[in-house]
C-alpha cells in the first residue's frame, strides 16, 4: 500500500525516521571509511524562507520543503511520498541529511534506491533555485563520498547471498538448525522483488479454504479437469491427477458450495497451466519432483513462517493468473514487507548478521567444493566471506537485466529494449552468472513471466486499484471492448493484452469493487494521483477514458448478465464474483510489464544446485527466482512466493547440515 506521510527531518531525523518505519531491522554494521570533511561553501547569497520543490519517484510524487537562511539550507523536510516504505527508506534516510551536511546536492548513490534519491535531489535542486541558488553549482560541490575501506574477512557456517524471501528464509532456516550465518545484500535494504510482490502464498489448505464460499464457476473448473483424460498428463504426473480424481469425484458428488481445494490440485494446476511451447517447438512442463516438492511443503512452510511471527489475512486470495483461491497473504505489512522486515529481525535478535549493500561477485570453490563468496561493498570495499558447511544463492532472477531476459527469450519473440518491468533494481541475474562459474546446469531459461496487469507508464505492479480476486477482474480495451477471460493465466493475458490497440487496457470497478481492492490500495490516493479514473456514472467515465459511453456502458450491461448466468459466451469467463453496478467507477490503465523469470539454476528437491551434468556441487545451494524447474512456461499468481519459502527453508536447512 502506498503511504502519504509527512516526515520532519530537521535534526530529530533518525528519530522521525524511527517512527515512520515502524519495525524496519537496524542496518547491518558496515565497514566504512569515515566520510570526508565537508569542504567549505562559497557565500551564497540566499534568499531565506521555505520553498516547497517536486520530482517523480518510483511510484509518484516526491514533495519536498526546503529551508534556507542566507548561507544555505537549515532544514529538509519530506512532506509527501508514495515510494515504497523499506525499499526506498535509506534514500529518505540518507539523502537529506547529506544535502544538510554537505551543502551539495552531490553523493553516493543509495543502492537500490536510485530512483527515490534522484527524486528527493531533483526536488531539493528546484528549491535551491527558488530560493536565488544555482542548481549546478549544487551539484558540483563537494559531497559526500565513502572510500573503501579495509578488506574484511569473516567466516560463518551458511552464507547467504540475497536478501529476498528465499535468502532471509534460508538464513532464518539454518538458524534454527544452530548454524551461525551471513547474509549479504546487494542494495540498501533487505525484501528484493519478495517486498514488491503481494506477498500471496499458495498452499492448500483445505480445512481452512472449506470455509469460503464456492464462487460461481469453481465447480466447472474442477468438472473440466474431472472429465481430463489421465493420459493426457505426462507420466510421471498421472498417479497425483487419479488421486485428484478421486477427490474431485467426491466433491462434485456434494452441493459444492464450499471451496474445494488438496495438495494434488496444487501440483495439477502448476503443471497444466505452466506447460508450453517455445518458439523454437520445445515443450516445457515444472519437473515433477520439484512442483511435488512445492505444493506438498506449502502448507507446512505457511505454519513455519507463523511460528516465525508471520501473521495472515483471514481470507483466502486469488491474484491474477493464480487460477484457484489458495493464496495466503500477510495481515501486519503492507505487501511482502511483513517477510522482509520480521525475518530479518529475527536474523538480527539471533546474533546473526546481514550486511547490507553488499554485492556477491564470485564464489570461491576449492577442489570442486564452494567454500565462499568474495563481495564488494558499494564504498568498493573488499569482502572474502568464508562458509563453513554451505553457500545459498537467492540472489532472485534477471527480470531488471532486459538484455538477458531479450538474450534468452523463447517466447514471446519481441521484447523490446525499453520493456518495463515490475523489479526491483537487484533483480540482475548475478546468480546465474555466479552459478555458470561453478559448472551449474540451466532449466527453462527463455520463459519470463510478463505481469499483463502492471502500471501502463512505470510498470509498476500495485498502483490503481487491484482486486483481491481474479475474478472481479473486468478488462476492457481503448476503444470500450471486453477481450478475454480476465481468470485466464498470466502469459494469455498479456498476449491478448498486446494485440489490443496500442497494447493497453483499462481494468473498471465499481465501488463494490474498489471497496475490495483496498487490500492493497486506497482508491482516494490514487485518483488524486491520477493513476485511476473516477467518475459518478459509466458514461462519465467514458468519456474521462476517450471511449464510447454506449458502448463501455453495453459492456458492462452484458458483463453483469454474464455475472447472473455464471457464463460469459464471449470470452468463454466462467468465475465470476462481483457486477460492476455501483457508483462511483473506476478505470486503471494497465500494460503488461516484464515480471518473473522463470528459468534459472538446476537444482534437486534438497536445493543442491546441480551441475550440467546433473551431479551435485558440492557445498552450492540455491532456492528462489534464481532456480527453475518450477514453473516452466507460465507461473501462477501466488506460486512464487510458495516457491521462495518453501525452498529457502530447505535450503537454510540442508545448508546448515552440510546435507
Ligand atoms: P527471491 O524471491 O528469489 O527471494 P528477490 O528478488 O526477492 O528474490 O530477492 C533477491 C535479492 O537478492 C534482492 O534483494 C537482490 O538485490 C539480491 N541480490 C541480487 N544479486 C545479488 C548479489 N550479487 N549479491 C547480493 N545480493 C544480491
Amino acid at each position: 500500500m502506498k503511504r502519504l506521510i509527512a516526515i520532519s527531518m530537521v535534526l530529530l531525523l533518525a528519530l522521525s525516521l524511527a517512527a515512520c518505519q515502524r519495525e524496519t531491522p537496524a542496518p547491518a554494521p558496515q565497514e566504512t571509511a569515515p566520510a570526508p570533511q565537508a569542504t567549505p561553501v562559497p557565500a551564497a547569497g540566499l534568499t531565506p524562507g521555505t520553498y516547497q520543490g517536486t520530482a517523480t519517484g518510483r511510484n509518484g510524487m516526491v514533495v519536498v520543503d526546503v529551508t534556507f537562511d542566507e548561507n544555505g539550507i537549515t532544514a529538509i523536510s519530506v512532506a509527501e511520498h508514495e515510494e515504497s516504505s523499506i525499499i526506498s527508506d535509506p534514500a529518505f534516510e540518507r539523502v537529506p541529511a547529506n544535502i544538510m551536511e554537505y551543502q551539495s546536492l552531490q553523493m553516493d548513490t543509495v543502492t537500490g534506491a536510485t530512483i527515490t534519491q534522484y527524486a528527493i535531489i531533483s526536488a531539493v535542486a528546484d528549491c535551491v533555485a527558488e530560493a536565488g541558488g544555482d542548481p549546478a553549482e549544487w551539484r558540483q560541490r563537494a559531497g559526500q563520498h565513502k572510500q573503501a575501506g579495509a578488506d574484511v574477512e569473516k567466516t560463518a557456517d551458511v552464507i547467504v547471498v540475497g536478501g529476498g524471501g528465499a535468502g532471509l528464509a534460508a538464513a532464518v532456516s539454518a538458524i534454527d538448525e544452530g548454524a551461525k550465518v551471513i547474509l549479504i545484500e546487494k542494495t540498501a535494504a533487505l525484501g528484493g522483488n519478495t517486498m514488491l510482490s503481494g506477498g500471496v502464498l499458495n498452499a492448500a489448505e483445505p480445512e481452512w479454504q472449506k470455509g469460503h464460499p464456492a464462487d460461481a464457476g469453481e465447480a466447472e473448473t474442477l468438472q473440466m479437469f474431472m472429465d481430463m483424460d489421465a493420459n493426457a498428463f505426462p507420466e510421471e504426473y498421472r498417479a497425483t491427477f487419479k488421486t485428484l480424481q478421486g477427490q474431485l469425484k467426491e466433491y462434485l458428488a456434494t452441493d459444492r458450495s464450499y471451496l474445494f481445494d488438496s495438495p494434488e490440485l496444487h501440483i495439477i494446476n502448476t503443471y497444466y497451466y505452466g506447460a508450453r511451447k517455445g518458439l523454437d517447438g520445445t515443450e516445457i512442463y515444472g519437473i515433477f519432483d520439484l512442483v511435488q516438492s512445492m505444493c506438498l511443503n506449502a502448507l507446512d512452510t505457511v505454519n513455519w513462517l507463523s511460528e516465525k511471527g508471520i501473521s495472515w489475512q483471514p481470507t483466502v486470495s486469488q491474484p491474477v493468473g493464480a487460477m484457484w483461491r489458495r493464496g495466503h497473504t500477510p495481515a501486519d505489512y503492507p505487501k511482502g514487507q511483513e517477510y522482509a522486515v520480521k525475518l530479518g529481525r529475527l536474523i538480527l535478535d539471533s546474533g546473526n548478521e546481514y550486511m547490507l549493500e553488499t554485492a556477491a561477485k564470485s564464489l570461491i570453490i576449492e577442489d570442486g567444493k564452494v567454500i565462499g563468496v568474495n563481495a564488494t561493498q558499494a564504498d568498493g570495499t573488499k569482502v572474502t566471506l568464508k562458509a563453513g558447511k554451505g553457500v545459498v544463492l537467492a540472489t532472485g532472477g534477471f527480470g531488471s537485466n532486459t538484455k538477458m531476459v531479450q538474450e534468452y527469450d523463447n517466447y514471446w519473440g519481441d521484447i523490446p529494449d525499453n520493456a518495463k518491468t515490475t523489479n526491483a533494481s537487484g533483480s540482475t541475474g548475478d546468480g546465474i552468472a555466479m552459478g555458470l562459474e561453478a559448472g551449474a546446469g540451466l532449466v527453462g531459461m527463455g520463459y519470463a513471466q510478463m505481469m499483463p496487469t502492471s502500471d501502463l507508464k512505470t510498470g509498476d505492479l500495485f498502483t490503481g486499484l487491484i482486486p483481491r480476486f481474479a475474478a472481479n477482474y473486468i478488462f476492457i480495451n481503448n476503444e470500450g471492448r471486453r477481450f478475454v477471460d480476465e481468470v485466464s493465466p498470466r502469459d494469455t493475458l498479456a498476449i491478448e493484452a498486446f494485440k489490443q490497440p496500442d497494447g493497453m487496457f483499462y481494468m473498471i470497478a465499481d465501488a463494490d469493487i474498489a471497496e475490495e481492492a483496498k487490500w492493497l490500495t486506497d482508491p482516494e490516493v490514487e485518483v488524486k494521483n491520477g493513476r485511476v479514473h473516477r467518475a459518478d456514472t459509466l458514461e462519465e467515465l467514458a468519456r474521462l477514458i476517450d471511449i464510447d459511453p454506449a458502448v463501455l456502458v453495453e459492456e458492462m450491461e452484458k458483463y453483469n448478465s454474464y455475472v447472473d448466468g455464471a457464463k460469459d459466451e464471449d470470452t468463454g469467463k466462467t468465475n465470476f464474483n462481483l457486477k460492476v453496478d455501483t457508483a462511483p467507477y473506476y478505470a486503471t490503465p494497465r500494460a503488461p510489464a516484464i515480471h518473473h523469470t522463470m528459468g534459472g539454476l538446476n537444482i534437486d528437491t534438497g536445493t543442491h544446485v546441480l551441475s550440467e551434468s546433473g551431479e551435485i556441487i558440492p557445498g552450492l545451494y540455491a532456492a528462489g527466482e534464481v532456480t527453475g524447474g518450477f514453473h516452466a512456461g507460465n507461473r501462477l499468481g501466488g506460486n512464487a512466493i510458495a516457491d521462495i519459502f518453501v525452498n529457502g527453508k530447505i535450503a537454510g536447512g540442508n545448508a546448515a547440515k552440510g546435507a
